[in-house]
């Protein structure tokens, strides 16, 4: 059993095009000096999916959860020994090795990424900068050791270096927002800031590369055992919150709500066949204002509230009831914030709830079988505690009351 593919999509990008890039073999040749300030040769692009923006978190840290997309234009392999973020110009995090491929898929593969870009290959790196609430940076900065294969001097040497990706960093505040669900004993899966699947939903829309799920989580409940379910893995008896209440979040306007898609059987993932738009299910999309929309996913059909797009409700109404349609193998809910009203073409920013009680977190290094499994889950308790404006992190586990 698996909560982990819902509602993403898996980064299906066919062969990329790379038009318009400069091949060693064709370069000019130059007398000045190429790596000047002015205009420094740097065969490998960096850009960023999107602006690097804060939350805090349950591990007192803010973290800075953004992608760059790297791209080696080069008509020969490079390989990329090392990236170092930079926080204001100070170094804050060093990737390289396997510690490096290990934040990286390759655009075009299913297979694991390697530190060695073929000519012409990009690669997403998910970077994950964790600093300090003191010391958030107004600026980020890349800095790029790579070696091509051969080098093209005097343009460009093997090894070389190169700095890329100066980023503002957004300092507003954080979305606000209250609890979705009630209760006790919710497990945090799939949220910020690991290699999850929402943080690898990368979606091909319109055009451009969408990350609405980067900040998402996905809730079980635990039972007082410390069990997801208690029974026959495929049957929805057997998880006692199936049916839970799920609650608005903020005052807010209806933006869409999707109501007639049937339970999956859970155990497994469902089978192929779903459309994008149902992925997640049974939805509902909320205007919680500011530019900031709020999505669950995998709800129970019906509409047992009878919303309509246009309507308003209020923080803490009951808008729908956990469950598991849609691109679901557990009943859950899937709930995150983007910044449009559409689930897929939008950008997932951070959030944190207003007010709740770290319960415990489930070692994240460890094994999380416990979700996959009728066995009870092992919480470290030596975070517990009530909790204010924060973000859980992936394995966390929270007392909404
Ligand atoms: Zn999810």
């Amino acid at each position: 059993m698996t909560v982990r593919r819902c509602p993403g999509v898996l980064l299906v990008i066919a062969a990329l095009a790379l038009t318009g890039c400069t091949s060693a073999a064709s370069l000019p040749a130059s007398t000045s000096t190429p790596t000047s300030a002015e205009a420094a040769y740097t065969p490998v692009l960096a850009e960023a999916l999107a602006e690097p923006a804060i939350a805090s978190s349950t591990d007192g840290l803010v973290h800075l959860a953004y992608e760059l997309e790297l791209t080696n234009v080069l008509s020969e392999p490079v390989t990329l020994d090392a990236l170092t973020v930079l926080a204001d110009g100070v170094t804050v995090q060093t990737l390289s090795g396997d510690g490096l491929a290990a934040r990286m898929t390759e655009i075009g593969s299913t297979d694991p990424a390697t530190t060695t870009l073929t000519a012409g290959r990009s690669v997403i790196v998910y970077l994950d900068v964790a600093v300090a609430s003191n010391e958030v940076p107004s600026t980020l900065s890349h800095h790029l050791d790579i070696a091509p294969e051969t080098g093209h001097p005097p343009v460009f040497d093997t090894p070389m270096s190169e700095t890329v990706a100066t980023l503002s960093v957004d300092t507003e505040e954080p979305v606000v927002v209250g609890a979705p669900l009630a209760g006790d004993g919710w497990f945090d899966a799939n949220s910020c800031c690991d290699m999850t699947a929402h943080r690898l939903a990368v979606n091909p829309l319109n055009g451009s590369y969408y990350v609405p799920e980067r900040f998402a989580i996905d809730f079980v409940q635990l039972d007082a055992q410390g069990r997801v379910f208690d029974g026959a893995v495929d049957d929805l008896s057997s998880y006692a919150y199936e049916g839970a209440e799920v609650l608005a979040v903020a005052d807010a306007t209806v933006v869409s709500v999707t109501s007639d898609r049937e339970e999956q059987v859970p155990g497994a993932n469902p089978a192929g066949g779903l459309t994008l738009d149902e992925y997640g299910g049974n939805y509902i999309v909320l205007d919680i204002g500011g530019g900031n929309y709020a999505f669950y996913a995998h709800l129970q059909p019906g509409n047992p509230m009878g919303l309509t797009v246009g309507q308003t409700v209020s923080r803490g109404d009951v808008i729908g009831y956990l469950g598991n349609s849609g691109n679901s193998s557990a009943p859950h809910l899937h709930f995150h914030i983007m910044d449009s009203a559409s689930p897929l073409a939008s950008n997932g920013v951070p959030f944190v709830f207003d007010q709740f009680t770290l319960a415990g977190t489930v070692p994240r290094s460890g094994d999380d079988a416990c979700v996959m499994e009728s066995v009870a889950c092992e919480l470290d308790t030596a975070d517990a505690g009530e909790r204010t404006e924060e973000s859980p992190l992936n394995g966390d586990v929270l007392d909404f009351g």
